[in-house]
């Protein structure tokens, strides 16, 4: 298996290191000449198979992050968090306030420009967390 992860950037000031559209085609390009020329192997893009398969996968939709002081996050690229591991159950913290407020909206799955929704909505996800804290 070959996991591709793309920069995503978490603040404005690095906003300029993440993949533009076309870098963006080169890659999906590429991996998809793999996938014709090798089928035996399994190639992952990261976030760039996302918009191909069902939208955003983090905040428990498929997975989340737990930081190193034991926040639960949506997604390491989406680094909020308003319960922590330490204190709660994995199940317990996968129905936190804002996991539970990402899954019910309809923000994973809205069409966005980068590679990124939840960065590029990141507004949004801060005034979930501000008004569920
Ligand atoms: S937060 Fe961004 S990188 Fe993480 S799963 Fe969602 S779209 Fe992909």
């Amino acid at each position: 298996m070959l996991i591709f992860v793309e920069y995503v950037p978490v603040s404005d000031d690095s906003k300029e290191l993440a993949p533009t559209d076309t870098e963006r085609e080169y890659l999906d390009r590429k991996i998809k000449k793999l996938r014709k020329d090798s089928p035996e192997m399994v190639y992952i893009s990261f976030p760039g198979d996302e918009k191909s398969t069902g939208g955003c996968v983090a905040a428990g939709r498929g997975f989340f992050h737990i930081n190193s002081h034991g926040g639960a996050e949506p997604c390491p690229f989406s680094p909020y968090s308003d319960v922590n591991v330490k204190d709660t159950s994995l199940r317990e913290a996968l129905h936190s306030p804002l996991f539970t407020a990402l899954q019910s909206g309809d923000i994973l799955l809205e069409e966005h420009d980068g590679g990124c929704v939840l960065y590029e909505k990141k507004a949004q996800v801060e005034a979930l967390i501000s008004n569920n804290t």
